[in-house]
């Protein structure tokens, strides 16, 4: 599988979080129980764990302890204790990240994708291969089909990189922009249609249609490897 486990004890939470992050094209199984966590965690290999903390049948801090004795796959805990030390003891157990209760669903959505870039950043020599092109993300480098080396700037890279690592996934102006530049240039929303128009120029058979490089007007960009609609 690749997707999200939710584990959450409180159904309406459950429902509205399975559904919500359905809606924004992720597949999603959930559980409302630490002892099925664990068992759906070998069953169908989630990408991103979503997990409260307050469970009815294992303490949340036990709960990431076991998932870490087998598994590396991200945590992100909600909770609604404010409790510093829970979030330490959380950090410390092995989560990746820690959301308070209540929680907006974009910020979620933000904590997840950054889940997952982490840890798709490790699998550092994949090779992704369009009809085009070919992006070595070991090497950082882009290669026409003649093998021709293509030459990015380092920011053109940068945006590339994280396009290519959301595996298909869109990215959000505001998350490329910090990924890239910076947390100071969130609101930056024009360097990426400058740096967006050069990657496609330097990689889009038609750099006018995009097949790539898609853009989601008002919501973000997207890398489909496979090209097959253009723009
Ligand atoms: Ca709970």
């Amino acid at each position: 599988m690749s997707g999200l486990l939710v584990v959450e004890d409180d159904i309406q939470l459950n429902k509205a979080l399975s559904l919500t992050l359905r809606s924004r094209g992720y597949q999603v199984a959930s559980v409302t129980i630490a002892g099925q966590c664990l068992v759906e965690i070998l069953r169908l290999e989630p990408d991103v764990i979503i997990m409260d903390l307050g469970l009815p049948d294992m303490d949340g801090i036990e709960l990431i302890r076991a998932v870490r004795a087998g598994s590396s796959v991200p945590i992100v805990v909600l909770s609604a204790r404010r409790d510093q030390t829970d979030k330490v003891q959380a950090l410390d157990a092995g989560a990746d990240d820690y959301l308070t209760k209540p929680f907006g669903i974009e910020e979620l959505l933000a904590r997840i994708r950054a889940a997952q870039r982490r840890a798709g950043a490790p699998a550092s020599d994949h090779v992704i291969a369009t009809a085009h092109f070919t992006v070595d993300l070991g090497r950082k480098q882009v290669h026409d089909n003649d093998g021709d080396e293509i030459h990015l700037t380092p920011t053109e890279w940068g945006v590339l990189e994280a396009l290519v690592r959301a595996d298909g996934l869109l990215v959000s102006g505001t998350d490329l922009l910090r990924d890239v530049w910076g947390s100071h240039y969130e609101s930056q929303s024009n360097y990426l249609r400058v740096y967006l128009a050069q990657l496609r120029r330097k990689l889009e058979p038609e750099p006018s249609r995009p097949r790539y490089f898609m853009t989601a007007a008002g919501l973000g960009y997207r890398f489909d490897a496979t090209g097959s609609t253009a723009q």
